[in-house]
């Protein structure tokens, strides 16, 4: 079969824009790099090593380092790299912070819906906000009871995104799987991160969470030792083996992050990745933005032409022209473009004018 057409295609196709809302595309220059060190890193692959090997451990507390550099993490609080992915993380946050109590939630998509549905498990859960566009500071009525309040800063599948961080008067709970990484974010305000690598990170299987050690060792009694914050901490991070091969991974990312001039510039290039396409959308004649405007997020930008067939369509031929996972959320429906870290501006040009010409035709 290796001789087959398909099998040549492959190797000698190139590279697409990928706009895939994860796992999603890497930059190439980190591709590159863990390509020449993929056999030998050190004698031997980063996938062939013992966790508990010096060299392993370099990597690691180099990721670490380079991770809490990056999103000036303060020493009150412990970064963390687990797997189970962030879906791990819904239950992993009520065990480990709810003791016996209620905890608040802002339901603002299907992961946070999913999230809250999971803690119900563990506590009483009061959904204090259930909306597709994101409500303002005034809209939150916390208990007076809630251990903590949960949200989510980035919604993957409705594309919108919380441009403010909530003042709550409990502990601050966030899935950042989305978002973590493209702009600076006052961590002392949070009692916990966490996020999913296959985003703005790393390869699926590595979970990043970032924990106020203070709050840590109140788990539900039942809790498994791969869930409790504090036997992570005290292990940092390896009650098991880690996620090595995605700690590496991130470590290169961190780099290239740094290269570019750090958190500050995914800041300003993702506002112009995303302004690209929202300026387009609101002249254009075929399609219709999704998200409510002042709820829009940099990450995910969705749309679609107010008619499903001509969606598929649009997504399909998409494909054909090299901008590849461009079809929405299967909840949602529409199309969604998907603009992490990664994805250079030049993906985004190309998309606009490739639009553009999808347009000219139709209308
Ligand atoms: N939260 C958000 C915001 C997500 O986008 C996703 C996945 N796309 C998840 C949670 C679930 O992540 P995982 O598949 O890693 O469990």
């Amino acid at each position: 079969m290796l001789e087959s057409i398909e099998w040549k295609e492959i190797i000698f196709m190139e590279r697409v824009y990928n706009f895939s809302a994860g796992p999603s595309v890497m930059p190439l220059e980190v591709l590159e790099r863990a390509q020449k060190e993929l056999v030998d890193y050190n004698g031997m692959s980063v996938m062939e090593m013992s966790h508990r090997s010096a060299a392993f451990q370099e990597i690691f507390d180099e990721a670490k380092n380079k991770f809490r550099m990056a999103m000036n993490v303060p020493d009150t609080h412990e970064i963390l790299f687990l797997q189970g992915g962030a879906t791990l993380q819904f239950a992993a946050v009520p065990m480990n912070l709810i003791e016996n109590g209620s905890a608040d939630y802002a339901v603002t998509g299907n992961f946070s819906k999913r999230a809250a549905k999971e803690a119900e498990k563990y506590g009483k859960i009061n959904v204090i906000y259930d909306g597709l566009s994101i409500p303002k500071q005034q809209q939150l009525k916390f208990s007076d009871d809630a251990k903590y309040f949960y949200y989510c800063a980035n919604n993957t599948a409705y594309g919108t995104e919380w441009h403010y961080i909530p003042e709550a008067p409990c502990t601050l709970a966030c899935d950042m799987s989305s978002d973590i990484l493209t702009r600076e974010v006052d961590i002392s305000k949070y009692g916990l991160i966490f996020a999913g690598a296959q985003k703005n990170m790393a390869p699926a299987g590595l979970t990043v969470v970032i924990i106020d050690k203070a709050l840590a060792g109140k788990e539900i009694p039942y809790t498994p030792q791969i869930m409790s914050y504090k036997t992570m901490i005290d292990h940092d991070s390896m009650i098991n083996t880690p996620p090595c091969w995605c700690i590496y991974m991130l470590s290169l990312t961190l780099d290239w992050i740094s290269k570019q001039g750090g958190i500050k510039a995914m800041d300003e290039l993702k506002k112009i990745r995303s302004g690209l396409l929202y300026d387009y959308l609101d002249e254009s004649k075929l399609f219709i933005p999704s998200a409510d405007r002042e709820s829009r997020s940099f990450m995910n930008v969705t749309f679609s032409t107010g008619n499903a067939e001509l969606d598929k369509e649009f997504s399909q031929d998409a494909e054909k022209h090299g901008f590849v996972g461009l079809k929405g959320y299967k909840l949602v429906g529409g199309m969604r473009a998907s603009i992490y870290n990664a994805m250079p501006v030049e993906g985004v040009e190309k998309l606009v004018s490739y639009m553009k010409e999808f347009e000219a035709k139709r209308v």
